[in-house]
């Protein structure tokens, strides 16, 4: 098939996974199209800073995201931006995605890499402080937080995981939960508990934030007696779930019970001929460096896949 917009590869998402699936796609010479739902570039635009991309020092994520698209458009990948997908077909040897704007596209192999975000507590102002007190990644931020006084929001694995490591960095850190428990491994609750770093308001959660240009205290509300007191803060640290975007995949590829995607060693999926990278993807740790060798391997992979049915379709022809 050789028309204006068919292509080799579709890639859905321009995080950090999906422009590394670009430059490796493109660099192969094969015929790539990345679509985008925002602006390019995914979570790392909203990083002021990215400390811990190894040999890049001092680099905002928005300026890694446009070195990273202009890696890819220099090997000739298409990039659409700003568009939503209306309708997706994965069906079959020839996948075809359905835009907003009427137009469509089709592909042999597909990469979603539509990576995710954390959950929000919904308080006025989170917006507003994100990155200016309030964050949801303790190994991204940690270090901008040495000697204060932080807030670690939640009660499972993560938020005591995270409050533990982020001891290396505060002062203080107060667990604030919203029940009289902990949804985590006992091992987990133990060492949060046993660390005299770490303090604890049960019961309790928050519900307003204060600040000029950075936040300077929260209200924090005790859910059992109503009572609210107003608490001096350096930053808050939010661990309440992620939520990975696949809702536009649900029932076209196999997720798992919080929605992310089942891939196997190769990032194949459980469509032929379509691959995943990044954040929505099941796995543990998820940084840049972690989403951009999983776009890597899913380009690879689908490069593999390109050509075995290219040479398939070669046999047949010659047959
Ligand atoms: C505030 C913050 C700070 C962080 N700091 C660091 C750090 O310092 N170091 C580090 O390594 N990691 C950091 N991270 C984590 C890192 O940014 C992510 O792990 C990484 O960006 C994930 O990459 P991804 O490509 O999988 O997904 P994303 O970056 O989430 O990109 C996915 C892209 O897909 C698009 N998309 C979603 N749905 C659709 C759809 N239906 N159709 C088309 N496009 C779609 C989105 O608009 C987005 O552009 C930080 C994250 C946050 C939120």
């Amino acid at each position: 098939m050789n028309t204006d917009n068919h292509y080799d590869a579709i890639v859905i998402g321009a995080g950090p996974a999906g422009l590394t699936a670009g430059i490796y796609l493109s660099r192969a010479r094969i015929k790539t199209l990345i679509i985008n739902e925002g602006t390019v570039g995914g979570q790392m635009i909203l990083t002021h800073e990215i400390a811990n991309y190894p040999g890049v020092e001092n680099i905002s994520g928005y300026q890694l995201a446009n070195i990273m698209k202009k890696q890819a458009k220099t090997f000739g990948c298409d990039i659409k931006s700003n568009i939503n997908i209306e309708d997706l077909d994965l069906k079959g040897d020839i996948k075809k995605v359905v835009l907003s704007d009427g137009s469509f596209f089709t592909s042999e192999a597909v990469i979603l890499s539509p990576g995710g975000r954390s959950r929000t507590l919904g308080i006025a102002g989170e917006d507003n402080f994100k990155g200016k007190g309030i964050s949801y990644c303790a190994t991204c931020d940690g270090d901008f937080f040495t000697d204060k006084e932080i807030i670690v929001v939640g009660g499972g694995n993560s938020a005591l995981e995270e409050a533990v490591s982020l001891t290396k960095y505060a002062k203080k850190v107060t667990i604030v939960h919203q029940f009289d428990h902990f949804q985590a491994f006992e091992h987990a609750v133990e060492e949060a508990k046993s660390h005299p770093k770490i303090n604890f308001v049960m019961e309790s959660t928050i519900t307003a934030y204060h600040g000029q240009d950075h936040l300077e205290s929260v209200d924090i509300k005790n859910l059992r007696t109503g009572k609210t007191v107003n608490f001096k803060t350096d930053g808050v640290f939010i661990f309440i779930g992620y939520v990975p975007n696949t809702e536009f995949v649900k029932g076209k590829v196999e997720l798992n019970q919080w929605g992310e995607i089942v891939v196997k060693p190769d990032m194949s999926t459980s469509i032929e001929g379509v691959y995943a990278a990044g954040d929505s993807i099941v796995k543990r740790y998820r940084q840049v460096t972690t989403a951009v060798a999983d776009g890597t391997i899913a380009a690879l992979a689908a490069s593999n896949y390109l050509h075995e049915i290219k040479a398939k379709h070669n046999k047949l022809i010659e047959a």
